[in-house]
């Protein structure tokens, strides 16, 4: 154990697989387990007897027992230039861009706005503990630059890009088909890639961009097959008509896509709510990702997502918050709304299954498996500690859980915020507070 080591001790909680209903293999429980991290990494996972037995003297001990320890929390869909119009009122999708976030996202020409408004944003997600993001700047490229000069210095793992948009929105807000290639390009070349940053190629949606600027950002695909794509799709049914009179010839708001070349493993579609059968196939086939935004999707009163036909059609699924559309930075809130939405569809969601996607289903989702989701000797140390009895109405209901991890976990989704959220270790280091 090297000498700067930590040992964060509490009930850990970790996934290997999707835990199917009823199974237990697909997850691992310690309840009096500790975490040894260092260097950023997670070096020792085991046995808190065992771990402190052999903890060099001078070990920092986080102790945080009756709490449960997780990987970090990754949110796959979500806007920082949207912080200061999140709860805007009384707009459906299309009203509700052009009247407050195409407003708002004009202050993003000012780098200065862009600094603060990205260091705040950063600030709350690890409040809530989340410790990846795949995040929407503005059209503007300091957008991207102060977003990623704030990842960077606190060591997150964060995945951004510049948003492209060349016509239906304002003067203000648009490039064009080559000014969105090259000052994407310019961005990949200056943060895809470097330390724990990841690029998103990132047309807003086929609305706000031509078939030129579409198969401009696939070109970029094609040169950059490291990046990411991130885009939006099939969220509201007038957005879905718009885009059918933007594009006679695609056969479906999918296609438009998968024309473009826009398509594919590391593509995350935001939303996904009113998808025809042969959309559903196209998702699956090139493994392209749906991102279900639960709490946007009932503010915006967009749709409730199929999320039972999506997997069975063999859609990647991940989850998200959609901030500024969605109304919580939290990812145990967007849990809780995403189970009444498959409640409103008849389906159910077990509290296991909803922590899965929070931790490795959304890092299996994003391809970054291999480097966080789960807590493993050698991934990165992005953890959460979640506190079970963190308010008065939390702790009362521990009363009766009797020690039930499964009762705890669904009722942190359930009654949790910001508030249960005890500490968040970006790469090892604690951040919360
Ligand atoms: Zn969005």
């Amino acid at each position: 154990m090297t000498a700067k080591a930590r040992v964060i001790r509490g009930r850990i909680l970790s996934f290997t697989d999707y835990p199917a209903a009823g199974g237990s293999s697909a997850h691992c429980v310690i309840d009096d387990g500790a975490v040894v991290v260092a260097g950023g990494l997670i070096e020792a996972v085991g046995e808190a007897r065992d771990i402190l037995a052999r903890a060099p003297r001078g070990a920092v001990v986080d102790d945080h027992a009756g709490c449960i320890v997780t990987a970090g929390f990754i949110d796959a869909h979500v806007h920082y230039p949207q912080t200061q119009v999140i709860g805007s009122y009384g707009a459906q999708l299309l009203d509700w861009l052009h009247n407050y976030t195409f407003v708002e996202e004009q202050k993003f020409a000012d780098p200065a706005h862009c600094a603060r408004i990205a260091e705040f944003f950063l600030d709350e997600l690890t409040r809530c503990g989340a410790t990846t993001a795949m995040v929407y700047c503005t059209v503007h490229p300091q957008s991207v630059d102060a977003f990623f000069a704030a990842a960077e210095k606190r060591g997150a793992r964060m995945i951004a890009g510049k948003v492209m948009m060349d016509r239906n929105a304002p003067e203000a807000l648009m490039d064009t088909s080559q000014r969105g290639y090259d000052e994407s390009k310019a961005l990949i070349e200056r943060w895809s890639n470097r330390g724990r940053l990841g690029y998103a190629i990132t047309p807003r949606f086929a609305v706000t961009s031509t078939q030129g600027q579409l198969e401009a950002a696939g070109a970029l695909a094609r040169e950059y097959p490291q990046c990411y794509v991130q885009t939006h799709a099939d969220e509201n049914k007038a957005e879905i008509a718009r885009v059918a009179t933007l594009f006679p010839e695609a056969r479906s708001y999918i296609d438009v896509y998968a024309r473009a070349g826009l398509t594919g493993p590391r593509s995350v579609f935001g939303h996904c709510i009113h998808l025809q059968d042969g959309e559903v196939a196209e998702l699956a086939a090139s493994r392209s990702v749906a991102a279900f935004c639960p709490t946007s999707n009932l503010f915006l009163g967009s749709g409730l997502v199929e999320q039972a036909r999506l997997a069975r059609g063999g859609v990647r699924i991940a989850l998200a918050t959609d901030v500024g559309g969605g109304t919580s930075y939290s990812m145990l809130r967007t849990a809780a709304e995403g189970y009444k939405v498959l409640q409103l569809n008849g389906q159910s969601w077990p509290a296991l299954q909803a922590f899965y996607r929070m931790t490795l289903g959304n890092a299996r989702a994003l391809g970054l498996d291999d480097r966080i989701g789960s807590i493993e000797a050698g991934k990165e140390a992005d953890l959460v500690v979640l506190d079970p009895r963190a308010t008065p109405a939390l702790a009362h209901r521990m009363e009766t859980a009797g020690g039930d991890l499964e009762v705890e976990l669904f009722a942190l989704i359930t009654m949790g915020d910001d508030r249960a959220v005890r500490q968040t270790y970006v790469a090892g280091a604690p951040r919360k507070g």
